[in-house]
């Protein structure tokens, strides 16, 4: 999408005076745009060079967010930032800013800036609080368990880096946390500014179930004396995941639910769901003891009901190519492995919520966080699975993708995302109000079908991840349809 190579005008034999200094001044215009284009941060250059602008116009439904361009055009002339948002928003791109609560006034500043230049190029004013989030336990003694001696230890098996602590030694960190978000929220309050997107990705920090958390805190006389059935990983699990979700209220979904009622936020990974969570972060672990669901290999774990309690706007799933799930099933095609989970992922939430509750999904298709002993035999997720599954997501209430990726994946991944979040538009009366017909998810790499119902028309894909001759049958209310071998494209179909 080199601006300088787009010819502009062409040249004329003869040259009138009047005509001559037309011509300078658009060599310096053009020039000028070179200028931009390569002042342009690098992620943001690979980001529109992998993209095009929308053939069908956004209007109002969500952009894509693409988390490696987050605040990278902090430090940049007004002239670039223009021009970088407004390429941005001709392709349907959102930006983020992130705040700092360590550098508070100058990325507030920063904040504003990009808040009146996105609302210009019409992208939605979008913030990344997660710096402000981090550090409930920011390792102070007070904030860590106590030993049956009355000496203060920490949890170590989260993160070598991370001192977690005691769940119920976080009250005097509620007001510190909260200053830092409320001194942002009234920042933007002053200036008249709106946020209408503000995530986090709050992630190893506060009360957490899983590895050693269970363990430490039996050795911890406070969490003893505080939960009377420890022995009970479920009970154990809803204190901790209670205490988490009040902290999040607290400091995040709530300040910036009392300014800003418009806003969507959210936090990475918390979402509505079935009562499981089929996947792990890269830094969990199943503690000895606690309920799971066999499914060949894999071990879902019993999850609590955190969205609501946080009151949160918008759900955040996570749809990633997690390393471990490779060896979790024994599908020869290996596609279906990704397929499989990633489906069981996305039909988890998106039955879970209501069509009301926009789901901002997490998606990544390189392998997630492989060890670095990794098996080189892992076969990665194929390119054109991954955006079938995407359309699925769609297609089974999704309502819009964050893309995160390492910088070297940041070209692919983006075109995958961009070209059917793009290709998605045309459909959007459906994506926006259409209800899913489908969550099955074959136990066997047999075809899969989603659809979006709306009053009498199904929006409808058909994926086969193997050869499988002829229609299949899916049943919409009374409506018995077949549904044809598929095209790598929706369809529409009437019902009768
Ligand atoms: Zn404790």
């Amino acid at each position: 999408m080199n601006r300088a190579s787009n010819s502009r005008f062409t040249f004329s034999s003869v040259f009138t005076l009047p005509l001559l200094f037309a011509t300078l001044s658009l060599f310096a215009e053009v020039s000028a745009a070179v200028k931009v284009e390569s002042a342009m941060p690098a992620s943001v250059r690979t980001v529109l060079e992998s993209t095009r602008p929308l053939e069908v116009p956004r209007d109002g439904s969500l952009p894509l967010y693409v988390l490696p361009i987050s605040n990278a055009l902090h430090g940049q002339t007004d002239t670039l930032t223009k021009e970088a948002l407004s390429q941005l928003a001709a392709r349907g791109i959102g930006y983020t800013v992130a705040w700092s609560p360590n550098d508070r006034d100058n990325t507030l500043d920063e904040g504003l800036r990009i808040a009146k230049i996105a609302r210009d190029a019409g992208l939605p004013v979008a913030v990344d609080a997660t710096a402000c989030l981090d550090g409930f336990f920011n390792g102070d003694p007070s904030t860590l368990h106590i030993d049956a001696q009355g000496q203060p230890f920490a949890d170590l098996s989260f993160d070598p880096g991370r001192k977690m602590g005691c769940p119920f030694a976080l009250a005097d960190r509620v007001p510190v946390i909260r200053e830092r978000m409320e001194f942002f929220l009234r920042g933007y309050s002053r200036a008249r500014a709106t946020i209408d997107f503000i995530f986090a990705d709050w992630e190893i920090d506060g009360p957490i179930e899983w590895n050693d958390a269970w363990a430490n805190s039996k050795k911890c006389q406070r969490c003893r004396a505080r939960i009377k059935d420890l022995d009970d990983f479920r009970v154990f699990q809803r204190r901790l995941r209670a205490i988490r979700s009040d902290l999040q209220r607290r400091v995040f979904a709530q300040p910036v639910r009392s300014r800003f009622p418009k806003a969507l936020v959210g936090n990475y990974g918390v979402y509505l769901h079935d009562g499981h969570r089929y996947w792990y972060d890269y830094y969990e672990r199943l503690p000895e003891g606690a309920p799971f669901l066999a499914d060949q290999r894999a071990r879902y774990r019993e999850w609590a009901h955190e969205f609501s309690p946080c009151r949160y706007t918008m759900a955040m799933p996570v749809v990633y190519t997690w390393y471990s799930i490779y060896h979790c099933y024994d599908f020869e095609n290996t596609d279906y492995r990704w397929f499989y989970n990633l489906l069981l992922v996305g039909s988890n939430s998106g039955q879970a919520t209501k069509r009301a509750t926009p789901i901002v999904t997490f998606v990544h298709r390189n392998t997630t966080a492989p060890p670095p002993n990794a098996d080189p035999g892992v076969q990665p997720f194929g390119p054109e699975q991954y955006q079938e599954l995407l359309w699925h997501l769609l297609l089974r209430g999704h309502d819009g993708f964050f893309l995160w990726c390492l910088a070297e994946e940041l070209g692919e991944e983006t075109r995958l995302v961009h070209e059917v979040y793009a290709a998605s538009l045309a459909y959007r009366k459906f994506l926006d109000r259409g209800q899913p017909v489908s969550f099955e998810v074959p136990k066997q790499p047999g075809p899969i079908v989603s659809g979006l119902r709306l009053g009498n028309r199904v929006l409808l894909r058909r994926t086969d991840i193997e050869a499988h001759p002829g229609p299949v049958q899916l049943r919409i209310g009374r409506h018995q349809l077949e549904i044809p071998v598929p095209e790598k494209r929706c369809r529409v179909i009437q019902l009768d």
